[in-house]
């Protein structure tokens, strides 16, 4: 397939040269520096909190033949590494084929995965082969806190593969961490485990994305673990991976290390498994899709041309938050946590340090339902090792269980 170069120009007239990154990056690169390529919506755990409602594969799913094309075209596009997940994304059968694939044709490899097919075999493959990073999930520094919110045995299986990947001699694999309310106190716990695999420690910050939303007012950080959390990584930022998670915290005072802005369309996008893209993997929904790498022009113009990221690609001028002092450290947060919460997007983030974002929720028109994905691949019916959280609603096995008189007239 030839790919149809895109007709408009593709760098921005106005995208300022030289200077500081960050007013560059607010204009949009020419590709993205942190691509997110979701490979199959399929999965063999249930998460609570999952942000793109994953469970059940998409027959639609790009196959073995279109996932190379993409990758020839991040190749071409000088696109040099790719954060690959899913749904579980070695539960693809193709999987190992499409890792060496990317890696053959200069396209790194960083993956996450819940361990279920980290095996010493396959650890020992990983550790031989250049270009590749992985991150093993865990949400909770014991087993009791992570099964609550990933399943049964999934802090077991979590726990084996970075063994295997420690004996393998693996370098500089990773743990990736959604902080909640429920583990932000075991971060000192989450650091020592991680040491102890040779392993370095990423933490990101749960959003209202997918199942995440049905969990949010439980999960999320209160008001003083937010500062907890803050007070953390000005301590032990500096050996520790947030990626753009946590800049809204900035506002407290001193800016946090990474990226200090949204980078949705601007530096950040999604590929879902059937190929569609999104501005950032938190963002799947109508709202946010810009296109699909099966569409004419294929993944580039997409990134290039869609008005959706034209759009994102312009500095914010307007709204409350330009309004706040506190503005270019925080920027208003989290474009993907305002929507799926139902704030506008030019306001403040609902987990706003300065209490904006409460204000603003108590403030949210009482019709209005939060939007949701379109997106839901959760499965159907039971799955072993279902997570215990929130306790799904327990369903009486007769009614005189919840009481003796139920029923009776
Ligand atoms: S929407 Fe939120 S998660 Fe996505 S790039 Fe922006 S700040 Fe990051
Ligand atoms: S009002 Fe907006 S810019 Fe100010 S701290 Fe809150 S989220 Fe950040």
């Amino acid at each position: 397939m030839t790919a149809v170069l895109p007709s408009r120009p593709t760098v921005r007239p106005d995208r300022p040269v030289g200077g500081r990154l960050i007013d560059q990056f607010e204009y949009g690169l020419d590709a993205p520096i942190c691509l997110t390529w979701e490979l199959t919506y399929a999965c063999n755990l249930a998460c609570v909190h999952c942000l793109s409602s994953s469970g059940r594969r998409d027959p639609r799913e790009l196959s073995t033949a279109e996932a190379e094309r993409v990758i020839d075209e991040l190749q071409r596009m000088q696109v040099f590494y790719v954060n690959v997940g899913g749904g579980e994304p070695t539960v693809r059968p193709d999987f190992w084929h499409l890792l060496d694939y990317a890696i053959d044709h200069q396209v790194g490899v960083k993956f996450s995965t819940n361990g279920i097919k980290l095996d010493k075999k396959r650890a020992a493959q990983l550790a031989a082969t250049d270009y590749v990073d992985v991150q093993l999930s865990l949400d909770g520094a014991t087993a009791e806190v992570n099964d609550r919110v990933r399943g049964t045995g999934s802090f077991a299986t979590a726990t084996r593969a970075l063994e295997n990947l420690a004996e393998a001699g693996m370098k500089d694999f990773k743990v990736s961490v959604v902080v909640t309310r429920e583990n932000v106190g075991q971060l000192d716990q989450f650091k020592a485990l991680t040491d102890s695999f040779g392993a370095q420690l990423r933490i990101t910050r749960f959003r209202p994305s997918g199942r995440g939303a049905d969990v949010w007012d439980e999960l999320h950080p209160t008001q003083a673990q937010q500062r907890e959390l803050y007070n953390w990584l000005l301590a032990n930022g500096d050996n520790v991976l947030t990626g753009d998670s946590f800049f809204h915290l900035s506002a407290y005072g001193e800016a946090l290390p990474g990226l200090n802005l949204c980078g949705a369309g601007r530096v950040v996008c999604l590929i879902d498994p059937v190929g569609d893209v999104y501005a950032c993997p938190f963002a799947i929904h109508e709202n946010f899709l810009a296109g699909n790498v099966r569409d004419e022009g294929g993944f580039q113009r997409v990134w290039q041309t869609s008005d959706l990221f034209q759009e994102l690609r312009s500095p914010q001028t307007g709204g409350a938050c330009t309004k706040c002092a506190h503005f270019d450290a925080c920027r208003g947060g989290c474009m993907a946590a305002k929507f799926f919460t139902g704030l506008p997007l030019d306001g403040p983030d609902p987990e706003c340090v300065q209490g904006y974002g409460e204000t603003a929720l108590a403030a949210r028109d009482a019709d209005r339902t939060a939007p949701k994905s379109h997106i839901d691949h959760s499965h159907s019916g039971p799955v072993r090792g279902q997570p215990t959280l929130l306790g799904f609603p327990s369903i009486p096995a007769k009614l005189c269980d919840e009481s003796p008189l139920a029923g009776m007239q």
